[in-house]
């Protein structure tokens, strides 16, 4: 005993010294690296390494956090977990809470900074006047709307970069009570933890490549990994699935567009390193058994990923309004991760989203990591370098303008009117809803073969509406928003008519989108239609 832990203790300084001899760069480097390289190889050496660098971690980020506190502060332990206010906070305090962590940040016109910012002479400084000016804290300030006070914080935000979380402590306050209070909204405890990327497929692709390198590091007989999904999983896990070498692997979906259980079980093999599930896919607003896919990881030792891009700032309403909404969230123990993006029912600006680990020691495998560059030692957790500062301060604005009070009275009014619409189109003869949607959105599709969607389709947009065609089988979606709150009349009437006239033979599809669909519908060779896609996109977007 005393022999081991002497033994522990010349190792711990050994390794501390070669920490140093490789922090300081000089003569011995060498040797120091070469020592740390050979005790890495010894039995419980590397947990031990691992102890020390994260004591060593800690300390340097009390440090960081602790800058600019009070005494009394700084004995306070750990903040507890932000979540979202119960009542949306007025946009005034907001502007003024936006002024004083605008103060916190480096001036890029002080001339004393040489990265992160490319700004010109004269840009930001006028903002900066008009910031301190007009949200000083004496001026009483009039309660702007939601859309203006996310512009205001974007805008003050906008040179500002989140590459580097130590350049713009407020930025990175905004980014970890966005997170902590997305976290807390899916019923995670204050172990929950994530980051708040680009948008639904940057949190995609970042749980991809850690569920990956997870299992490389954990499971590293598995050579050609795999993951399962149902077919109505968006394409965001095909990309992420290309992108990371890991094979997707499909379940089909019945009528109720749900995923049959026993092929999903059967779709699991032993190169298997995660489940999927959605909650709700975008295609039909249908939620995922996550509770039976839950049980089946639990059962095989695999993680599940739950996309809530769609849902995540919608659902946890719904459910409280007392709909009925299948678990999908923390709450069931099989999930350890989501995503959820601000910039859909968040009602953020365009480019936020957030993906939240049930525990740090998951999310780890998502920080990349690089100490070889003459530019400085250089970690980063997503896929982007540069973080525009813009999105993050305008999520965070977002999130404790509306809170919990904000979230639930848009929600209790989407559902109201999508409630209504669900009604009126069931109602209509050879038009139906596609499976049981649990939140604002459906899809409409055809009762009767007598029924062509696509012609549908054209005979709404001839009366200006602008339809979303889908397929496998073929429907027209819907996603609901504040303002199709009182067109319901109108687009239930109008689906009507065009039902009616498709039934009757009187319009037919035409050529265009729909005829486009139509025509590759027919072709059976998928990879033959993404060839057509691709020359599409290489196409359109030339001038
Ligand atoms: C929108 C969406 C995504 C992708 O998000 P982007 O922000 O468009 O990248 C992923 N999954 C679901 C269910 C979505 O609705």
């Amino acid at each position: 005993m005393e022999w081991f832990s002497l033994l522990e203790h010349i190792v711990f300084t050994v390794i501390v010294a070669g920490l140093v001899g490789i922090w300081l760069n000089e003569g011995w480097h060498g040797i120091a690296r070469s020592t740390v390289v050979f005790l890495k190889t010894l039995p419980g050496i590397q947990q031990l390494i691992g102890v020390a660098v994260k004591s060593e971690v800690d300390s340097f980020v009390k440090s960081l956090r602790e800058e600019g506190k009070t005494p009394k502060e700084k004995a306070k332990k750990r903040k507890p977990m932000v979540t979202l206010p119960k009542k949306g906070i007025p946009s005034d305090e907001l502007r003024k809470e936006m002024a004083v962590a605008k103060r916190c940040e480096q001036d890029s016109h002080s001339g004393k900074i040489f990265a992160m910012v490319y700004t010109m002479e004269d840009d930001n400084f006028e903002l900066q006047e008009e910031v301190f000016d007009m949200f000083s804290d004496k001026t009483i300030l009039n309660d702007v709307d939601h859309d203006t006070l996310l512009k205001e914080f974007h805008h003050a935000f906008m040179h500002e970069n989140a590459l580097n979380p130590m350049f713009y402590p407020s930025l990175r306050r905004f980014e970890t009570e966005v997170v902590s209070m997305g976290a807390a909204m899916l019923h995670g405890d204050e172990n929950a933890t994530g980051s708040l990327t680009s948008g639904g497929t940057e949190s995609i692709l970042m749980a991809i490549k850690t569920y990956r390198d997870r299992a490389r590091k954990l499971h590293p007989g598995i050579k050609d990994p795999e993951m399962v999904a149902p077919i109505t999983i968006h394409p965001a896990f095909e990309k992420a699935a290309h992108y990371f070498n890991v094979k997707m692997v499909h379940v089909p979906v019945g009528k109720d567009c749900k995923p049959d259980m026993a092929k999903y079980e059967k779709a699991i093999t032993a190169n298997t390193i995660l489940l999927l599930g959605s909650a709700p896919h975008y295609c039909h607003g249908v939620v995922d058994p996550i509770e039976e896919i839950s049980d089946l990881a639990l059962k095989r030792g695999l993680p599940v990923h739950v996309d809530a891009c769609f849902g995540g700032f919608m659902l946890p309403w719904v459910e409280k309004l007392g709909y009925p909404v299948p678990k999908f969230d923390f709450r069931v123990p099989g999930v350890m991760s989501l995503s959820a993006d601000i910039h859909k029912y968040g009602y953020g600006a365009k480019g936020a989203s957030i993906v939240v680990y049930r525990n740090p020691e998951i999310r780890k495998y998502q920080i990349f990591a690089y100490a070889g560059w003459p530019g400085g030692l250089f970690g980063s957790p997503s896929m982007a370098g540069t973080r525009p500062g813009g999105h993050i301060a305008a999520s965070w604005a977002a999130l404790k303008h509306l809170g919990e009070d904000g979230y639930m009275e848009k929600a209790k009014m989407l559902m109201a009117t999508t409630e209504k619409l669900k009604n009126g189109i069931k109602k209509i003869p050879g038009l139906c809803i596609l499976g049981d949607p649990v939140m604002t959105c459906f899809a409409v599709g055809a009762s009767d073969s007598s029924v062509d969607m696509l012609a549908v389709a054209d005979a709404m947009e001839d009366k200006g509406w602008k339809m979303e065609r889908q397929q496998f089988p073929t429907s027209i979606h819907c996603s609901i928003l504040p303002q199709h709150v009182g067109v319901e009349d109108q687009l239930i009437s109008d689906f009507k008519e065009a039902a009616a006239k498709v039934k009757s033979g009187e319009v037919k599809s035409k050529p265009g989108a729909s005829a486009m669909y139509g025509m590759l519908a027919n072709i059976p060779d998928k990879a033959l239609v993404n060839d057509v896609i691709v020359e599409f996109f290489s196409e359109i977007y030339r001038n």
